[in-house]
């Protein structure tokens, strides 16, 4: 799809002015995230807007409801946390991953030192999005526009739109910029924020072959599969983090990755499962919170009428576990939209408008 005009992803330096107030995005490269920090966010949360922080579709988190103009407070207290290293660059951030891999993790540093370090990449679209991650991993399937597929140690694919090229692990970071910045120089104007949407011709993909990625489905919440110490992936229900959620996972772990998926890793956490899910986090994938997601809706967002939220929480409690994934929102924009295969239900009036889109109804 095409788009006219200036993205208008918001974040510190540009927050958005949505109808519950202010709303400010931080990127959270990669997703690794201390407690501390998290904790930190949620007492800022509380003391000036709406007291949760809210997960996206791209691994970032959201404060909504702050006062705007920000006060002055806030600002110097998220600048705090060390989330924020580059103004010019903040907006760009943005990285997702496969978490636990410590190759991946040191790649995504070493992509965003290198983001933050060119002058030039400041400008691209708040809705360009990086991703790194194993071959057949969960986030390539994720609509991304430039790309590392992990191979082995020592190689792996620079992937853009549906092009790829080999390239050395060492020189991975370095073709991911070059194409980033061959994008600037050949979107024809300032209204194409992303890769797909180029022609096929275009000069971003000259070197490369055409490739398809063949990723795995997104994490569910449950058990990680082969992982030695005991992962757990818990849902966080409609991406609402809540400051009982952080005191229960801050219990149980220093440090927490964030999903695409509106979820997060726990390290260990498999040993804790009982105590994640009594303060309300989803950790098995036999949960109807595991297939529902839902935009704001109203009164959040002046786009609509309907309260997508309110009506996505009281149909989990009626919702089969088993069936295809769910995505409540109050207009066509579709905010927050899964990557993957889902049923979108556009503004409800009524929980049984849900049901009805998921199948749940005959
Ligand atoms: S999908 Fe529409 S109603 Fe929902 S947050 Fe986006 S603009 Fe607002």
């Amino acid at each position: 799809m095409r788009h006219l005009g200036l993205d208008s992803c918001p974040g510190l330096v540009r927050p958005f002015p949505a109808a519950d107030g202010a709303l400010v995005r931080l990127r959270v490269p990669g997703g690794r995230i201390p407690l501390g920090t998290l904790s930190d966010l949620l007492a800022m949360a509380a003391d000036h807007g709406a007291p949760v922080l809210q997960l996206t579709s791209r691994g970032n988190l959201q404060l909504r409801a702050l006062p705007d103009p920000l006060p002055t407070d806030l600002v110097t207290r998220l600048e705090a946390t060390g989330l924020l290293p580059s103004a010019t660059h903040e907006l760009v951030r943005n990285i997702i991953a496969t978490p636990l891999d410590g190759q991946i993790a040191s790649l995504v540093g070493e992509l965003d030192d290198a983001l933050v370090a060119d002058p030039e990449l400041g400008a691209l679209p708040g809705r360009f999005l990086f991703a790194v991650g194993n071959a057949g991993g969960a986030v390539l399937g994720e609509a991304w526009d430039a790309a590392y597929e992990v191979i082995d140690d020592h190689c792996g694919r620079v992937l853009a739109g549906r092009y790829a090229v080999e390239v050395a692990r060492r020189d991975a970071v370095a073709e991911l910029v070059h194409r980033a910045r061959l994008f600037l120089q050949h979107r024809d104007d300032a209204g194409v924020w992303n890769v797909r949407d180029l022609p096929d011709r275009s000069p971003v993909f000259d070197g490369m072959s055409p490739y398809a990625v063949s990723p795995a489905p997104p994490l569910r919440p449950g058990v990680v599969d082969d992982d030695p110490d005991g992962a757990l992936v818990v849902g966080v229900p409609l991406g609402m983090l809540r400051s009982t959620h952080a005191a229960a996972l801050a219990a149980v772990a220093d440090e927490v990755t964030l999903t695409p998926w509106r979820s997060l890793v726990v390290p260990g956490g498999v040993t804790h499962a009982t105590t994640l899910a009594a303060a309300g986090l989803v950790t098995t994938p036999d949960s109807p919170w595991a297939r529902l997601s839902a935009c704001v809706g109203a009164p959040s967002c002046g786009r609509t009428s309907s309260p997508t939220l309110e009506l996505a929480g009281a149909a989990a409690s009626v919702l089969p576990v088993d069936g295809a994934r769910v995505h409540v929102v109050g207009c066509e924009r579709r905010c927050g939209h899964p990557a993957t295969d889902h049923a979108t239900v556009v503004a409800p009036t009524t929980v049984d408008d849900i049901l009805t889109a998921a199948g749940a109804r005959p």
